[in-house]
């Protein structure tokens, strides 16, 4: 069975940034994920599409189909009450953006009155380079399509 829209695919994979070690699922249980719903970074599913179980892949994803360019203009104030008192630099809430979309805050500066977020995802304007392995590759349950992500093996597991 190949990698298409609509299987689930079981992944191992190695994420860098600049020969940086950001993420890995080493040492852990591979990553499932539903293949054509946006699971994953863009760029890195088009490129498992079509594979087969066993095949690697080193895949280069640029920003625009990974976690978008950086946004110079991606900071913010907002009043510090709206924040928790003990809210500091480095923090991360999610927040919602205008068209429903969670995004995270990233604190960066904090004053007795306000606090500074950026809306950038960490890797924003990164290039991201994986190294793949494709692990299994399986039918989605009906399920699973209905709700556009994988099941755990317990059944029914949400965030
Ligand atoms: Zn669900």
């Amino acid at each position: 069975m190949k990698v298409a829209k609509d299987k689930v695919v079981a992944i191992d994979y190695t994420l860098t940034v600049q020969g940086d070690l950001v993420d890995t699922t080493d040492g852990s249980e591979p990553l499932e994920y539903l293949h054509g719903h946006g699971n994953i970074v863009v760029g890195l599913e088009n490129a498992l599409t079509g594979l087969s179980k066993g095949d690697s892949v080193n895949v280069r994803v640029e920003p625009e189909e990974g976690y978008g360019e950086y946004d110079e203009d991606g900071e913010d104030t907002y009043p510090r009450g709206e924040f928790p008192p003990d809210v500091e630099v480095g923090d991360t809430y999610l927040g919602v953006a205008e068209d429903g979309e969670e995004l995270p805050l990233n604190v960066v500066a904090v004053d007795d009155e306000n606090v500074t977020v950026n809306y950038n995802h960490p890797l924003a304007g990164k290039v991201l380079e994986f190294n793949v392995t494709v692990r299994d590759v399986r039918e989605a349950s009906r399920e699973e399509l209905e709700h556009g992500h994988v099941h755990g093996p317990e059944g029914h597991e949400h965030d």
